[in-house]
């Protein structure tokens, strides 16, 4: 098989906040520099930053203080965050924000006296997240691909990254990628490379990421070596519409905002539950709202198609259907009337916390490779706020565009492909096409109901090794099946095949890093131990492929700027 060659000095992987902040940061560092942009999807179209519906978190009103955002990352986090990489998205969110106004051209929405408007997300002590009405990532994408389109940055839409491909002596050499269009293989080396696919635990029979993803970047990682922490921190978005089998409307968002604004969770029997949960109520966080709807659904409360009801018409139809346009719309454009009647809603993968593990300035331990976004680690610990998501790829990626330029000063130079491990992605990848054509979707249906039932919201130990016994069997199940034909141009069912070898490979890996945190923090409940641990003790884990073999092993959280107890906020402390 034919590889061609091209050569770039920054290879962008993902066309994100993340990415497409990198790049524009790069260019501006040194506009000499060659920068390519490489997205799975079409620019603009892709990834999830173009799905944020309810907004930025960043401390701007007076009221309100770093040190507040900061604790309530941390508290939120269930003290796993790395503390560096918390504080250093929560104070340069501030900068970013302004930058998206300022120099991208976005329009949030704003107060009688002209400030931004921020609302309230659930989890926070105050009302931080910047937005444009409801739909606040299509007004960040848009704005941010005119701004490459602008220009000088090369584009390679619709190029999937298969392999991070190093050099002999051990440094990142480049991405061997796949045209989906024509089918193929491109190796694109680069003296930097950022790994910003988007993470998106689309393994869970309900999720809300968008159709691109499938933790190919994670796979990639993993297959190189590079440590990943966090794994089993899968963030379940607690109200997912639930609009039937039969529509990819099931599993998606219904924003955090509905419940932040006062909507109220009813069971199948009509009785609001979440007082029997939490005093919070509504407005608890996401995990312990999650854990409450799953409660009731396995007790069978559940409405017509196995969830619960959402209801927000006691704020006033109108108000509702004002305030929250995009999310009305969508309900309607699926039969439902959220803001007169009742809206079905079931907990939904929408958010990974764990991914590969880099220090404040987005290197990771590979010489010549760089990670920001929802596939970088750390910055959330146990719980991502809603809010935090969108300010962390837009941060982090604003970050490594700063960094790349002056690393490539420092190690000038492209370094040539180790030639025996490019030849060996190259037939990894068309695995597939030596195989007998098999039922891929029936292969799918079976790991999304084995990372939902065994993997989920609840783990135990006996429920985890079920799990990975069921992983096991249908990645076996995978490598003997193949695709039919031999036409890799725009060969979807090919692309398929692809996204569920990184989807079985990383559901492993969350399995196994559940099993080995043996307490509940934020995300990851067992209800074989059902408490948090010490929390001045706390650890994190690391994954690591050592020859083939899933390593796990815990690190202790550095306490860097609070410890478990203390507090930043001068009233509190007083
Ligand atoms: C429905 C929804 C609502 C959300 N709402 C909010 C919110 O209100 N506030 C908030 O803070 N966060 C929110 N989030 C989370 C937030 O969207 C993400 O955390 C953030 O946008 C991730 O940015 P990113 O740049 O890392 O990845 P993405 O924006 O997801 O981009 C990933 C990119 O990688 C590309 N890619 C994937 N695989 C490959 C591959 N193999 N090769 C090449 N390219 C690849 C994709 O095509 C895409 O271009 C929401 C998420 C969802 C799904």
């Amino acid at each position: 098989m034919q590889v061609e060659h091209l050569k770039t000095d920054i290879l962008i992987l993902g066309a994100g906040g993340a990415g497409l902040f990198a790049a524009l940061h790069a260019l501006k560092a040194n506009p000499d520099l060659d920068i390519t942009v490489a997205s799975k999807g079409l620019l603009g179209k892709c990834g999830c930053t173009r799905m944020v519906q309810g907004g930025y978190n960043v401390a701007l009103n007076p009221g309100d203080s770093i040190e507040r955002h900061f604790m309530d990352t941390i508290e939120g986090g269930k003290w796993l965050p790395h503390q560096e990489l918390a504080w250093t998205l929560v104070t340069t969110a501030i900068e970013r924000v302004r930058e998206l106004e300022n120099e991208i051209g976005c329009f949030f929405d704003r107060n009688p006296d002209g400030t931004l408007h921020g609302k309230a997300f659930a989890g926070q002590t105050f009302d931080r997240t910047v937005h444009k009405g409801d739909l606040t990532g299509i007004e960040i994408i848009n704005r941010l691909m005119e701004q490459v389109w602008a220009r000088p940055i090369r584009r390679l839409e619709e190029h999937r990254a298969v392999a991070l491909v190093p050099s002999k002596d051990g440094a990142l050499s480049g991405v061997l990628m796949i045209d989906v269009r024509t089918g193929e293989f491109r190796f694109v080396a680069a003296q930097a490379v950022l790994l910003a696919t988007g993470g998106g635990p689309t393994m869970y029979r309900y999720h809300t990421p968008s159709g691109d993803k499938s933790m190919d970047g994670l796979a990639m990682a993993l297959r190189l070596g590079l440590p990943l922490r966090d794994m089993e921190m899968v963030q379940f978005h607690p109200t997912g519409l639930l609009a039937g089998p039969d529509t990819r409307m099931t599993g998606t968002v219904l924003e955090e905002g509905l419940r932040g604004a006062g909507g109220h969770l009813l069971n199948g029997a009509m009785h609001r539950f979440m007082g029997d949960y939490d005093p919070k109520l509504e407005r608890a966080t996401r995990d312990v709202v999650s854990r409450a709807i799953d409660a009731e659904m396995r007790a069978g409360r559940t409405t017509p198609n196995g969830g619960v009801y959402i209801k927000m018409d006691h704020l006033g139809p109108a108000k509702v259907a004002k305030q929250f346009k995009g999310m009305v719309d969508r309900c309607r454009d699926c039969g439902f009337d959220l803001a007169g009647g009742l809206v079905e809603v079931v907990p939904t993968a929408h958010y990974f916390m764990g991914g590969v593990i880099c220090g404040v300035d987005t290197a990771t331990e590979r010489h010549g490779l760089f990670v920001a976004g929802e596939d970088a680690s750390g910055m959330h610990g146990a719980n991502r706020l809603g809010g935090n998501g969108v300010a962390n790829s837009t941060v982090f990626g604003g970050i490594a565009g700063d960094v790349m330029p002056d690393f490539i000063a420092r190690n000038p130079g492209h370094r040539p492909p180790d030639a025996s491990v490019l030849d060996a992605e190259v037939e990894r990848a068309l695995h597939p096409f030596r195989r007998k054509p098999g039922d891929l979707n029936a292969l799918r249906e079976m790991l999304l109901d084995t990372m939902w039932d065994d993997v989920g919201v609840v783990r135990d130990r006996a429920g985890i090794e079920r799990g990975l016994a069921g992983i096991d069997r249908i990645e076996a199940e995978l490598l003997a099946t193949g695709v039919a034909g031999t036409d890799p141009r725009f060969n979807l069912t090919w692309h398929d095949w692809l996204n569920l070898r990184s989807l079985c490979e990383i559901s492993r890996v969350i399995a196994f890093a559940a099993l080995r945190r043996e307490n509940s923090r934020g995300a990851h409940y067992r209800s074989d131990f059902p408490g948090p641990g010490e929390l001045a003790t706390s650890t994190f884990t690391v994954a690591r492929n050592i020859s083939g073999k899933i390593e796990m092993t815990d690190r202790p959280v550095l306490f860097t700027h609070v410890r478990p107890g203390e507090t930043l906020l001068r009233e509190a402390a007083e």
